[in-house]
Parts: structure tokens; sequence; C-alpha cells
């Protein structure tokens, strides 16, 4: 457990924008394969996590609401709302899951350019 506050909220959020952006860029039409690898992602992302006590509420919040992953808006959508539980939980405003957009644009456009033109 990392016992710091400071620690704990700046791993937070380099965790969230990582996160997020994994679900902005994955594919809007996965096999069955990717949706399989994003799955078993978030569950062992959730195991690993370094803040033990998150890791803990977080694989709480993934038995109630299991990961989405049979497109990019669906994961992007359920990122969102998992990431508004915990903002819940800490007494934080709800984002407002349409304003998406392009707040998590990686920057790597090209890798998919029939997707962005
Ligand atoms: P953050 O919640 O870190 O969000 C960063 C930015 O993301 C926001 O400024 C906003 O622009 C955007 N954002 C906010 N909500 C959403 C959303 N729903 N969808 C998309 N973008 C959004 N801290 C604890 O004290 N206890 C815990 O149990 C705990 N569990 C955590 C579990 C996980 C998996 C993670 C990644 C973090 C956890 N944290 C926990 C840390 C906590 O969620 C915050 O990251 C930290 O408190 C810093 O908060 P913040 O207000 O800067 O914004």
């Amino acid at each position: 457990r990392l016992g710091n506050a400071t620690a704990k909220a700046e791993l937070g959020r380099a965790t969230w924008k990582y996160f997020h952006t994994v679900m902005a860029r994955f594919p809007e039409k996965p096999t069955d394969d990717q949706q399989d690898a994003l799955r078993s992602y978030i569950h062992l992302f959730a195991r690993l996590y370094p803040c033990g006590e998150c890791a803990e509420h977080f694989q709480q919040h993934l038995t109630k609401y299991p990961p989405q992953v049979s497109s990019r808006k669906a994961a992007a959508g359920w990122a969102c709302f998992i990431h508004n539980e915990v903002n819940a939980m800490l007494e934080k405003p709800e984002f407002d899951c349409n304003n998406l957009g392009k707040f998590y644009d990686c920057g790597c456009a090209e890798d998919d350019e029939e997707e962005d033109e």
C-alpha cells in the first residue's frame, strides 16, 4: 500500500490517463482474441494495481460490473462508468461520459489512418 496520499493520487491520475487511452485505441470491431485480451488485461490490471486498497476496491467493482469488450465504444463507455464508480466512492464529481470524445487522443492516429480519416 502506498501510504502517501499525494503519491497515491498521482499514480491514480497517470493510470487513469493510460487506462482510458487503451480503451480509446481498442479496435472498433475487435476479434474474439482481442476481446479476450482486453478482458484478461483488465482483470490482471486490477489484481496488480500497486495500491493494495485500491486494487481490492477495483476488483469488487469488476465483479459487480464486468468489463465490456465488444467494441471500442463499449470498452470506453464501460471504463468511464467504472471510473465514475471510483469517483463516487471518493466523493468526486461525476465525469460526463458524453465528453470522452477526443479527450484521450494519444497522438497515434497514424497507426490506423483508415479509421481516423
Ligand atoms: P482522477 O480520478 O485521477 O481523474 C483524472 C482525470 O480523468 C480527471 O481530472 C478528469 O479529467 C478525467 N476523468 C475523471 N473521471 C473520469 C471518467 N469517469 N472517465 C474518463 N475520464 C475521467 N484512490 C483512493 O484514495 N482510494 C481508492 O480505492 C482508489 N482506487 C483506485 C483504483 C484505480 C483502478 C485507480 C486507477 C485509481 C484509484 N484511486 C483510488 C485514485 C483515484 O481514483 C484518483 O486517481 C486520485 O484520487 C486523483 O484524483 P483526481 O481528482 O486527480 O482525478
